[in-house]
């Protein structure tokens, strides 16, 4: 049976890598992001040559008025959704320290990491329900790409790891709403992962990665979140909503 998963952020970074390894999975996408779409064409036909459906659902998911949008979109084409996959996320423009940081950063970080990706699982998981209950069979997974900032704290990207705690336990949350539902909510938590958004400090990284930062020495790379996210979204994890899949390279195993 098709089966089709939206990617929020889905034409760069991480949210790419996730891309590439679901289409491998065999899942038709929809990937959400705020370029316009014929800036994302190339990424469309990279991942249209893997042999699957692939659409472009523009919207900003920290304006709630381009939700209905995109879910329209999705559904016009495809009409159903069995994944969702919450990726899209900023770090602050500045990392400014947490005695400095403006109302105006507070707010652009918070309404894109936790506000916007909260009310559009909302909306998502209402639809989930809907299709569910015309199509008991199929089946729906959400999952939500945090960050171990969630859990480490760093005093000059306060806000960003207060938004990805928050959208810790808004995971936590929907997975005790949804698991009536029999449909599992999952936590994926990378590390430092190889993007455009760990650009200006990847040196710094990668010498504290040598130097005992990570157990494995290297950076992670959007492919290994993907991965993960696959075995998730085809079920190959059973009998665990509410988990959290850590993929940091051992970052945040406790030693002496
Ligand atoms: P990235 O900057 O390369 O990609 C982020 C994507 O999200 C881009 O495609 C961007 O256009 C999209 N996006 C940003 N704001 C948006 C909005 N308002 N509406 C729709 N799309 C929007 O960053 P990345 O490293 O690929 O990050 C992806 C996710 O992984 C983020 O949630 C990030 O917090 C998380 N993460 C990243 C790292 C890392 O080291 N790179 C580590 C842990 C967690």
């Amino acid at each position: 049976m098709k089966q089709v998963a939206l990617i929020t952020g889905g034409t760069r970074g991480i949210g790419l890598g996730i891309a590439r390894q679901l289409a491998l999975n065999g899942f038709d996408l929809a990937l959400n992001g705020i370029r316009e779409e014929k800036d994302v064409i190339p990424v469309m036909e990279e991942l249209r040559a893997l042999g699957k459906e692939v659409i472009y659902a523009q919207g900003n998911i920290a304006l709630l008025e381009d939700h209905q949008r995109i879910i329209e979109k999705v559904n016009t084409h495809f009409g159903k959704l069995n994944i969702l996959v919450n990726n899209a996320g900023v770090a602050p423009r500045v990392r400014a320290d947490v005695l400095e940081v403006s109302p105006e950063d507070f707010d652009e970080v918070m309404d894109i990491n936790l506000r916007g990706t909260f009310f559009l699982t909302q909306s998502v998981a209402q639809w989930m329900l809907k299709q569910k209950q015309e199509q008991p069979f199929e089946s729906y997974t959400i999952i939500n790409i945090t960050s171990v900032s969630a859990i480490l704290g760093s005093t000059n990207r306060a806000v960003y790891c207060m938004s990805k705690a928050s959208l810790s336990m808004m995971s936590k949350v929907f997975a005790m709403r949804m698991a009536e539902e029999g449909i599992p909510v999952y936590e994926v938590r990378p590390g430092v992962v190889e993007t455009d958004m760990i650009a200006k400090v990847k040196e710094i990284y990668q010498e504290r990665i040598q130097t005992g930062l990570t157990l494995e020495k290297r950076m992670g790379q959007p492919e290994d979140i993907g991965k993960a996210v696959a075995v998730l979204a085809k079920g190959d994890i059973s009998y665990a909503t509410g988990q959290v899949i850590t993929i940091d390279g051992g970052m945040t195993v406790e030693r002496l």
